[in-house]
Formats: structure tokens, C-alpha cells, sequence
């Protein structure tokens, strides 16, 4: 009974996707989402459970599996647009499914109860720019977040004028804004977290979906909270973050609350496991 309760959490999220899984199955008559979602939440759950277990890498080895399956197999094989500009796409055909039910469940209601755990643990971007030297950001943030905005705006621009314009094959447009949305995210990933020292500047101040995480993700139910009798306020959980939240900080509005992505990092370096 012990061990079942220890291994509860990665059981949870097992059972959620399986439910998610199930469900759209059933309702849109599809056998895809079934393999679809099945397979994320045997991902997310064992990725879990080698956390439990202390595995080092454990979200890494979670990026990769969920990461790589968008990219290559849904995005590249199977040709879905799983990008800002795809959402929009399938928004204006009316169509709840592909990158409509991604979104939904990964980028603006799943936030309610997993904040950005999408950032810390399945995005196909973050997955690359996570290889790179400064996973500790060398500078202090700079104030340029709200070119987010900018990004944003052009994305729903772009499929706007694709629609205005009545342009025709639009499958084959959006097939190739995803490769070429893709290489311009990753060559602008990488050049900033060189320029800044920081792996996860992309992430800070130019990912256009950050304007629907970041909002969601305020009510989230899973926080990293900080038992404030144990905490000695040696900072080190602020040092090791990689997104600079004042984690030691309860309130949903403390220093770059929306910015958490779970990744663990400073749980795992707290000396007083105050976290
Ligand atoms: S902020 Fe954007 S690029 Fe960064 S991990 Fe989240 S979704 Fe990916
Ligand atoms: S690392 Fe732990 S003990 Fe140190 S300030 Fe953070 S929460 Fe407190
Ligand atoms: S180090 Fe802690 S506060 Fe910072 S992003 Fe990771 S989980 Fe969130």
C-alpha cells in the first residue's frame, strides 16, 4: 500500500490521459487519439516515476519522447501543423482536432491544473534549446517580454491573410509554415541564448504562446510551494532557476509566477527540502 501511494502521482497522470484518450476516441470516432494521448501520458508518467525514482535526467528523457513524436512523427510524417499559425488555421475551419485539441489540452485549459508543465517537459523547441551551455541564465532578465506579443500577432496576421486572400491549398501552406516556423524558431532560440547567456530566452521574451500559457497558468493547481519553517533563505533555489522565479514566495504573484515550468530544479537544490 506504501509503495502504491508513492507511485501515486505518475498513476494520476496515467489515468488522466487515458481518460482524454478514451473520450476523444469514443466522441470523434477516432482511433488516432487513442494512440495519441496513450502515448503522451505513458511518456509523462514515466518520466514521473524516474523522478521518484531520482533519476537525473528524468524531464529530459520526457522532452525527447513527447518532443521528438510531435516534430518528426506528427509534425513531419503526419503533416499537422501543431504551431501557433495551425491553431489558428483549424480555429477559422471550425474544427475541433489536430493542433485545436493540442492546444486546448496542453496550452490554455491544461495550464488550469499543470501550469507550463508543456514548457518544462514536451515542447519541441525547449527540448533543443535545453542542450545548449546556459541552462542557468548568466544575465539578469531583460524588460523586451512584450515582443510576445509581436509574435503573436504576426502568427494570427499571417493565417488571417491566408484567408482573406482565399489562397488555395492550404494544407500545403501550413505543412511548410511548420517546417520554416520551426527553423526560425530554433535559429532565434539558439542566437538569443548565446547573445544573452541563457538557454530560455526564446522562452522569455519572444514564443508567442506564452500569451496564452502565461495567464492560464497563474490559477494552476500544481505549484511549487515553500515551507516557509524550513527554508534558511540561502537563495540557491533561485540561482538554479532557469526561468528566475522567486520560488521561496507563495503568493500567485510573486516574481515571475507565470514563468515556472515545473521543472524541479530547485526542489531538487534545496539543501533544507523546504520546496
Ligand atoms: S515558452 Fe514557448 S518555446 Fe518555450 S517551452 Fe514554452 S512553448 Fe516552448
Ligand atoms: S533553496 Fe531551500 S532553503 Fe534555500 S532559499 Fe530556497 S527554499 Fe529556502
Ligand atoms: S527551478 Fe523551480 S521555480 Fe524555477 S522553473 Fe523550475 S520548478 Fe519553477
Amino acid at each position: 500500500m506504501g509503495s502504491l501511494r508513492k507511485y501515486l502521482h505518475p498513476i494520476i497522470m496515467l489515468i488522466v490521459f487515458e481518460s482524454v484518450a478514451v473520450t476523444l476516441w469514443l466522441t470523434k470516432n477516432n482511433l488516432f487519439y487513442l494512440f495519441n494521448f496513450s502515448y503522451i501520458g505513458l511518456a509523462v508518467s514515466l518520466g514521473i516515476f524516474l523522478y521518484i525514482k531520482q533519476y537525473r535526467h528524468a524531464r529530459r528523457v520526457v522532452q525527447l519522447l513527447v518532443g521528438l513524436y510531435m516534430l518528426i512523427y506528427l509534425g513531419l510524417i503526419c503533416n499537422e501543423n501543431m504551431q501557433i499559425e495551425g491553431f489558428w488555421y483549424y480555429l477559422f475551419n471550425g474544427v475541433f482536432e489536430a493542433a485545436t485539441i493540442h492546444y486546448a489540452v496542453a496550452k490554455i485549459f491544461g495550464p488550469l491544473i499543470f501550469g507550463r508543465g508543456w514548457c518544462g517537459y514536451a515542447c519541441w523547441t525547449a527540448m533543443v534549446l535545453d542542450f545548449l551551455p546556459y541552462k542557468v541564465p548568466e544575465q539578469p532578465r531583460k524588460r523586451i517580454g512584450w515582443i510576445r506579443y509581436i509574435t503573436f500577432a504576426l502568427s494570427l496576421a499571417f493565417v488571417s491573410a491566408l484567408f482573406l486572400a482565399r489562397v488555395r491549398d492550404m494544407e500545403r501552406i501550413m505543412f511548410w509554415s511548420f517546417i520554416a516556423g520551426n527553423i526560425l524558431y530554433y535559429i532565434t532560440g539558439i542566437a538569443l541564448a548565446f547573445a544573452f547567456k541563457d538557454n530560455r530566452a526564446f522562452c522569455k521574451y519572444i514564443c508567442p504562446i506564452t500569451v496564452f500559457l502565461k495567464p492560464m497558468s497563474y490559477f494552476s493547481l500544481l505549484r511549487v510551494k515553500c515551507d516557509k519553517d524550513k527554508c534558511i533563505g540561502c537563495g540557491k533555489c533561485r540561482r538554479v532557476c532557469p526561468m528566475n522565479v522567486d520560488v521561496t514566495d507563495n503568493s500567485r504573484k510573486r516574481e515571475n509566477a507565470t514563468e515556472c515550468i515545473l521543472c524541479m530544479e530547485c526542489v531538487r537544490n534545496c539543501p533544507k527540502k523546504a520546496l
